[in-house]
């Protein structure tokens, strides 16, 4: 099935008699006829939904329409995007290990990879795009984990060149680890340029309706975890399961879900998986007309004289114009558009002051259009060398375009420019 279908169809099939529409199991708890029967589970020798801090059918029903939707083996939900990048790196990191990442990458993941994870001993080396291969192979050594890049980077809005860094990872014996939030699986499916697990925040575009924080792991089932000892050595905490072995190609998304979902806890609330779905099923409807309105958000922006700059992989203009057209679906380069006003920061916040459509807002990448000034508020906590290497100058605005009728759109841009 296509895309679209796949939005609308694929997770939940109801059978004869059954509801149409997917079913909230607010159950945290899943009765068996023998003790034998549950011991399977435990064993991991039989599928099936022991207790909702693991798994839960309507959560899992979801977790198959996004792992459908990015083409992958299998994926996990979990209670934020946050908890999506943090699994993700340490169900195959340990204290001592260090990985690779993007200083480009949204504010959160790098508090989260430069504070957070190094309490825990684990160490994230940071690269750029303007890094040649061999200099970013000269930070790779026997202890490194992985790579971590963003699609369409949250929010300086480059363009990762995923073929050059999946070849270079996978040369280098490590996987490519693709947080995908704001292109969707509707713009970009990085697997198939050989990224080897998705990450999502969907609580941006997937739900998009700005109801419910969430995140999602999604494997590809393609990397090699040979080299991998916590992933081919026995878990003891499960019996001595080897992962690789008993589940081959859904290895690593197993392992995060009944070693790390079961230890941490991070798990999405039924109803949340509901929500998330009614999202999803108009996800591919939305994303074109977030990407149309956005195009013309940006050519609006720049030919006005009270902007200095915009940037917008869609623009034939933009530096990441030709990334865009080859990792993105033809035309549509989503929904945010960054750019800075005439007279710096002064000039960003007697903007942003005076819209009264758009809503000053945390949130980006929902149906409402709003906007954020990142350097006083989700990008607050970093150094100012840490702002220039994330991109992020005093006058920059992201500026969310929403799917709300374009003419409404500009005509707020329009009279709150006047005041720049
Ligand atoms: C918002 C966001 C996150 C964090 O997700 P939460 O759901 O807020 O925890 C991670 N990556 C990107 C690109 C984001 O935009």
């Amino acid at each position: 099935m296509k895309k679209e279908t796949l939005c609308v169809q694929s997770g939940y099939q109801s059978r004869n008699g059954e509801p149409r529409v997917l079913p909230i199991y607010q159950s945290t708890t899943y009765s068996y006829d023998s003790s034998e029967e549950l011991a399977k589970l435990f064993d991991l020798s039989k599928d099936g939904h022991m207790y909702s801090r693991i798994s839960n059918p309507t959560s899992e029903c979801v977790e198959k329409k996004v792992s459908a939707l990015e083409g992958g083996v299998g994926a996990m939900m979990t209670s934020s995007g946050q908890a999506a990048s943090l699994i993700s790196i340490l169900n195959i990191t340990n204290s001592g290990d260090n990985f690779l990442c993007f200083s480009n990458l949204y504010g959160g993941t790098t508090n989260l990879f430069a504070v957070t994870l190094k309490k825990m001993g684990i160490e994230a080396r940071f690269i750029d795009y303007a890094m040649s291969d061999e200099e970013i192979e000269s930070l790779i050594d026997e202890k490194t984990t992985l790579l971590f890049g963003e699609t369409i980077s949250n929010p300086s809005l480059e363009v990762l060149d995923i073929e050059r860094y999946a070849s270079l990872a996978h040369r280098n014996g490590i996987p490519l680890i693709v947080d995908n939030t704001f292109a969707t699986p509707i713009l970009c499916r990085p697997f198939e340029f050989g990224a080897d697990i998705v990450v999502h925040s969907t609580s941006k575009y997937m739900d998009g309706h700005a109801e419910v924080v969430g995140g999602m792991i999604v494997d590809s089932g393609n990397f090699d975890w040979t080299d991998y000892p916590s992933l081919t050595e026995p878990d003891e905490s499960y019996h001595g399961v080897i992962y690789t072995k008993q589940f081959g190609k859904a290895a690593y998304i197993t392992k995060a879900r009944t070693q790390l979902m079961r230890d941490l806890g991070s798990t999405p609330s039924p109803f949340s998986a509901f929500l998330l779905n009614n999202g999803l099923e108009t996800l591919h409807l939305r994303m074109e007309r977030h990407s149309e309105n956005a195009l013309a958000v940006a050519k609006h922006l720049k030919s006005h004289s009270k902007v200095a700059w915009v940037s917008y992989p869609g623009l034939e203009s933009d530096k990441y114009h030709s990334l865009a057209e080859k990792y993105l679906e033809k035309g549509m380069a989503s929904g945010v558009v960054s750019f800075g006003t005439i007279n710096g920061k002064k000039g960003a916040t007697a903007f942003m002051d005076s819209l009264k459509l758009a809503k000053i807002c945390v949130h980006v990448a929902d149906l409402r259009t709003c906007v954020l000034h990142p350097a006083s508020t989700t990008h607050r906590q970093l150094t100012d060398e840490q702002l220039e290497s994330a991109g992020i100058k005093p006058e920059f605005i992201r500026f969310s375009t929403g799917i709300e009728n374009i003419e409404d759109i500009i005509a707020d841009i329009d009279q709150a420019l006047e005041n720049v």
